[in-house]
């Protein structure tokens, strides 16, 4: 990443903003971890009388995960090396991998659109066993052809929509978060994080 965060130093934004802990950079949301979201939509800033999600966040540092082409490399140094490399780079997985559990509100609106999509994918699912299974049981083969095709289609359509993944980390340090995936309106309430 080119932009550095690390550029203002941390205590010098401790008074700095509204007080919430909650700034904005571009097109990033960037909090304190213990910073608690509003009872706002994440998505249009609309009250959100209560409703929550709650998601897991993992974020791996960009140079660990450029460290990973090496394996392209590496089989050719030998099999000690190889296996040297694997073990440092599980390691460094572990190590500089980070966590983060958010919740944030959620409008009644867009919380049934979000049902409704996780219905619809469910539906390709399920149909889409159905007619393997039926399939199979008939050695109907076209049958198999339909239940792949809606298979791929409802992976598709869970890609499009972004199922599952409705806020990702770009950046977790010890005590802040860069998150991607809040909406215009809510991010405009708040500063932005550099002066
Ligand atoms: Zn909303």
């Amino acid at each position: 990443m080119s932009d550095n965060p690390y550029a203002t130093p941390l205590s010098d934004l401790e008074n700095y903003g509204d007080g919430s802990g909650i700034w904005i950079e571009k097109k990033l949301l960037v909090m304190r971890k213990k910073a608690v979201l509003p009872d706002r939509c994440y998505h249009c800033n609309a009250d959100a009388q209560g409703n929550r999600l709650k998601q897991k966040l993992l974020w791996t540092p960009p140079l660990v995960v450029l460290s990973t082409l090496l394996f392209f490399v590496v089989p050719f140094l030998g099999e000690l090396a190889f296996i040297a490399f694997t073990v440092l780079w599980l390691i460094a997985v572990l190590v500089f991998r980070k966590r983060h559990r958010i919740d944030y509100g959620i409008c009644e609106k867009h919380l049934k659109q979000r049902r409704l999509l996780y219905a619809v994918a469910w539906c390709f699912l399920i149909a889409s066993v159905v007619a393997s299974l039926v399939s199979t049981v008939l050695h109907w083969h076209v049958g198999i052809l339909v239940g792949t095709v809606l298979l791929l289609v409802g992976i598709l359509f869970a890609i499009v929509t972004r199922l599952g993944r409705t806020i990702t980390a770009r950046k977790i340090t010890a005590d802040m978060v860069w998150l991607k995936g809040f909406g215009q309106e809510f991010r405009d309430v708040y500063p932005p994080l550099e002066k």
